[in-house]
Formats: structure tokens, C-alpha cells, sequence
């Protein structure tokens, strides 16, 4: 079975496929965690390359937009800039005030900060108070909403994920008056449950971990960011990252990221596919090149062996050939969960 990931759009959609490709109404988001913190390497960011990378952004012919802009661009409110990039934060970790913000602000960037609520409320020493992050609210910075408790919203049950969505209001309508607008999935962890359950409570837009860029077709509530760390931070990597447009990618087969087995493809149902899409290229989660068999408007990605349980990514490249769009990568990522055991135990019933 194929589901669209954009349901509320498809029939729209159908009809404007020819237009497809191209990086119109495309926008790139990154995520970050930690700022100057190496004892943290694959969350950290070093102060060298946060600057490496707002010289980046301030050269490279980019526009750095808020969260809500590409929000706005992908709902077809607003005409993004080209080569609109989005800073998200994530955990609100209190490097992010001491170390980012200042560089940030000088920059005259927006940033989204992604807050879990408990972890703000349990006074953790390298957590922000909620007096640091009213004071970053005031200085410009959108709150974004991310959990409660920081949990795998998969391992939750479905009453779970809705206690651990009201507890995070509550919070924030306590500690800021309001509940935010978007929200980040801890992780970047979400089956198809979850994902409905964040857009049935409210949410605009939500953000999973799978790199990529966002184009039209993209799930509104499971939108890609790129992950920045120490090993994925260096300077050439994020000049390629910041140009990436995406794949007109429609629809996944299977569709929930919470994996039932291990599928022998996963299926990337295609609009108008690149006229060099038998160039597309795609990885499995150690690296490994993984064969692609090219359809009509479909590429099935042959998954190989078994995944490992737990998070898999799986990420798509193809160099663009397009006129408006010559030498950029188109890329497109996918997160999926699979399933693990406890001693022959499945942790919860939605991992099988
Ligand atoms: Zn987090």
C-alpha cells in the first residue's frame, strides 16, 4: 500500500507534478545540540566550525529565514528566497546562550530553540532555566516544543504520547503563557501514531532527524533536518549541505517509520522524477551502498541485510543536472525504527 505523505495536498499535487524538480518552494534546516562542549562529540559543535559556518551562510549566497518562514514556504503562503536555510537548537542546552547566540545574534540569524520541558523544570546544571529561556524569547529566539520528557515516542503507548504532549503544555503555559507552534520529536523518533498524535494536539509543522532538504511533497509533520556534530560539521560538508534541494519523493513504502520486519525495499514513490535519476545514489545506516532499482516513477532502494534494532537512516543523492539548479545535490533521507527484543520480548508491542 502507498500513502501519500502529504495527504491534505494529494489532490493538488496530481495535477502540478509536471512542474516537479527544481528548488522552488525548497528550504534547508539544520540542527544542532551543543555548542563548544567536546566532551560531547557526537551532540557538540566547535566554536570553530559554528563560525566556519556563519561565514558559510554569509557568503555562500544563502538566506537565513526563521522556522515559521519555512513553515509558511511549505504551505505555499509565502515564496521562500533561494536557498532558504532555517537554525534549529535542540534540548536547550545552556552552551546554546553562552557560546551560539551571541555569534548568532551578531549574525542577525533567527534560531528556533526546541525545549523538553522536564529537563528545563529538573534544574540540570548544563540546562537553561525558564527565566534564561523567557530571556531568549525576548531577545528574538522561537521556543519550539520538544516532549516533555525527552522520551522514544515509539516505546510510549498511544495514551502515553498524549500524557506526555498535555504535561508539555502544561509546562509552557506555566512557564511562557503560551504553547508553541512546532514541535521537534525527541530523537527525531516518530511512527505514524505519533506523528498524527503531534498534528491532532495542535502542532503547525513538526521536525524528525533524517537529513534532507523539504520540498512541497513533505510531510508537514515529519519534516528532515540535518544533523550537525563535530564528525558531520566540517566546512566543505556544510557548504554541500546548505545547497541541497529535494527529490520530488511522494510517497515511502512502507510508509510508517516504525518498521513491521524487515522490508526487502523501501519503495520511493516519485512525481517527476530528474531526467538523471538512474544517477541516484543511496547509503544504509553504516555507510554501505545500497543498490537502487530505477522505475518508471519509483525507485526501489534494496534494504540488504537486516538492520540493526533501533534508529536507521537511510540517505538518497543525486547531483542535480537542472538548469536553476546545476551541481547541487538533491538529497533526500529517511529515519526509520527497527524492531528489537529484550531476551525474545518485543520492548513494546508497536516494535514487532
Ligand atoms: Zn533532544
Amino acid at each position: 500500500m502507498v500513502a501519500l505523505l502529504t495527504t491534505a495536498l494529494a489532490p493538488v499535487l496530481m495535477g502540478v507534478q509536471a512542474q516537479e524538480v527544481g528548488s522552488q518552494r525548497s528550504a534547508v534546516v539544520l540542527m544542532y545540540h551543543r555548542f563548544g562542549e567536546s566532551a560531547y562529540p557526537s551532540t557538540n559543535t566547535t566554536v570553530a566550525q559554528l563560525e566556519d559556518h556563519i561565514r558559510a551562510l554569509q557568503t555562500g549566497g544563502h538566506s537565513v529565514v526563521s522556522l515559521a518562514d519555512v513553515v509558511s514556504a511549505h504551505k505555499g503562503d509565502i515564496t521562500p528566497p533561494p536557498k532558504a536555510v532555517a537554525i534549529t537548537v535542540d534540548d536547550a542546552y545552556r552552551s546554546f546562550l553562552t557560546v551560539a547566540w551571541p555569534r548568532l545574534k551578531a549574525a542577525g540569524f533567527p534560531v528556533t530553540l526546541f525545549v523538553a520541558t522536564d529537563a528545563v523544570e529538573s534544574g540540570y546544571s548544563d540546562s537553561l532555566t525558564w527565566a534564561e529561556v523567557r530571556m531568549l524569547q525576548k531577545e528574538g529566539v522561537t521556543i519550539g516544543a520538544h516532549s516533555h520528557t525527552h522520551s522514544h515516542l515509539p516505546s510510549l503507548s498511544s495514551d502515553g504520547v498524549k500524557r506526555d504532549l498535555e504535561a508539555m503544555a502544561t509546562a509552557f503555559e506555566r512557564s511562557l503563557s503560551a504553547v508553541p507552534s512546532l514541535y521537534a520529536y525527541p530523537h527525531g523518533e516518530a511512527g505514524l501514531a505519533d506523528i498524527d498524535a503531534v498534528r491532532d494536539h495542535g502542532f503547525q509543522a513538526a521536525f524528525g532527524q533524517h537529513s534532507g532538504a523539504i520540498g512541497r511533497h513533505s510531510d508537514r509533520h515529519y519534516l528532515p533536518r540535518f544533523a550537525l556534530n563535530e564528525a558531520y560539521g566540517e566546512v566543505d560538508r556544510f557548504r554541500l549541505v546548505i545547497d541541497t534541494v529535494p527529490l520530488p519523493v511522494i510517497a515511502i513504502t512502507p510508509p510508517d517509520p516504525i518498521l513491521n520486519g524487515h522490508p526487502k525495499t523501501l519503495t520511493l514513490s516519485l512525481g517527476k522524477p530528474p531526467a538523471n535519476i538512474a544517477d541516484l545514489t543511496c547509503y544504509g545506516p553504516r555507510g554501505q551502498l545500497l543498490k537502487s532499482v530505477i522505475k518508471k516513477d519509483a525507485v526501489d532502494v534494496v534494504t540488504g541485510s537486516p538492520f540493526n534494532p533501533g534508529r536507521v537512516r537511510v540517505n538518497c543523492t543525486l547531483r542535480s543536472d537542472l538548469p536553476e539548479t546545476q551541481g547541487r545535490w538533491h538529497w533526500f533521507g529517511w529515519q526509520v525504527i527497527a524492531g528489537f527484543e529484550t531476551e525474545g520480548v518485543p520492548v513494546h508491542p508497536r516494535y514487532r
